[in-house]
Parts: C-alpha cells; structure tokens; sequence
C-alpha cells in the first residue's frame, strides 16, 4: 500500500480523536455551570436587594410614624389635662400638634408610596424566582443530553484508539516520525495527495517526475512548497 495513503488514513483516525477530545472537553465546560441559570441567580439577587431596601425603608418610615404619633399624644394630654395653664404655652403646643400631624399626613402618603413598590418589586422577585426554575430545568435536560453524548464521545475514542494502534503497527517508523513531526508544525494536516498534479494543501503545481514521485508506494514524497507528505494514487 502507499505509505503516503496509509499516513492519510492515520491522520482521518488523529483528526477523529482531536476533535472528539476537543469536545469532550466543551462538554465538560458546559456541564458544570450554565450562562443561563447563572445569569437568572444574578437577577433574582438583584431583585431580592431591591425589595429588601423597600421593606427596610418601609419599617423606618413606620417606625418614625410610631414616635411621632406618640409624641402627638402626649402633647394632646398636656392639652387637655389641664396641667398647663400659659396661654402662650397652650398655643405652642396646639402649634405643635398641627405640625406633627401635617408630618404624619406626609408620611402616611410616604408609606403608601412605599407599599406600592414594594408590591412591584415583590412581583418582580417572583417573576425572578420563576425565571430561575425555569433555566434550572432547562440545564438539568441539557446536561442529560451532555451525558450521553459525552459517553459516545468516550466510546468512540476508545474504539479510534484501537484502530489507530493497529494502523500504527503496519506503519514505517521514519515515516512515522515525519508524519508527527509534522502534525506538530502544520497544524494537524500533515498528509495532502496529489490533485490535478497539484498539492492538494497549497495548490502548487508538481512536475510529472514529483507526481511519479507521490504515487511511489515505498518512498515518501515532500511536498516542495509547503513540506506537508503528498501521496498519489
Ligand atoms: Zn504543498
């Protein structure tokens, strides 16, 4: 058999498994976390932060209308207890009580307000926490799919790897040699053949005496341009 043709069936064979090499480790990549989930993890944070600092906002204007409605009433009772007798004292505290209620009339609205966007934001949240379920599903029945691809990827490997091992067996070692020396420096095409009298890698045109060359079955022909192994048949 042509040695050049033996060397491009190996290299078919190295091709296979760099290849499925590769994307088994895609695959790996892909197995342990997804874009997806990651990003809906990250909204639903967001989101969670954002209703937390209403509630937080919500509990202090409460707790504000609390104090202030305490206040209220005790200036109410000194009103009308009939401890204080000023007048100029009386009005003060009529003057007080009608500012604390203007205030707790601006809060009420204020915590009205609130409540609305935290009814939103709650909204928001939950759509959030949906979103997230839903990609989990999603990479639960990709990662399914994964698995399995990932053991044909396995068992095809092995079985390229039992071939290639009797292919290698048959093969010169010098030509060996050169075939993975070149693998190395051409970027996985190390074997091109002859195509219209032509290196099928870089195009040059061979002489007749280069093509006879190629179809040597013994001997292997180097491309002059390029340096890649051509084979003829
Ligand atoms: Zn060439």
């Amino acid at each position: 058999m042509n040695i050049g043709f033996q060397l491009f069936q190996l290299q078919g064979i190295d091709t296979e498994i760099y290849r499925s090499s590769k994307r088994l480790l895609q695959i790996a990549a892909l197995l342990e976390t997804d874009a997806t989930v990651e990003s809906a993890r990250n909204n639903l944070a967001d989101l969670r932060a954002k209703s937390e600092q209403i509630r937080s906002d919500f509990d202090l204007i409460n707790q504000d209308i609390q104090q202030k409605k305490v206040k209220k009433s005790q200036s109410e009772a000194s009103l009308y207890n009939g401890k204080v007798q000023n007048p100029k004292e009386l009005q003060s505290l009529e003057m007080e009580i009608a500012s604390l209620e203007k205030i707790l009339k601006d809060l009420d609205q204020k915590l009205v307000e609130k409540l609305m966007l935290l009814d939103e934001a709650e909204a928001q949240e939950s759509a959030g926490e949906a979103d997230l379920k839903q990609a989990i599903a999603a990479f639960e029945t990709s990662k399914s799919l994964l698995t399995a691809e990932k053991g044909n990827l396995e068992t095809a490997i092995r079985n390229l790897n039992v071939k290639r091992t009797t292919y290698v067996a048959q093969i010169d070692q010098n030509a060996l040699n050169t075939y993975e020396t070149l693998r190395k420096s051409k970027n996985g095409l190390a074997v091109a053949h002859l195509q219209d009298d032509s290196c099928s890698a870089c195009g040059s045109s061979l002489t007749a005496s280069q093509c006879q060359q190629a179809r040597s079955t013994s001997l292997l022909f180097l491309c002059p341009s390029c340096g890649r192994i051509v084979y003829g048949s």
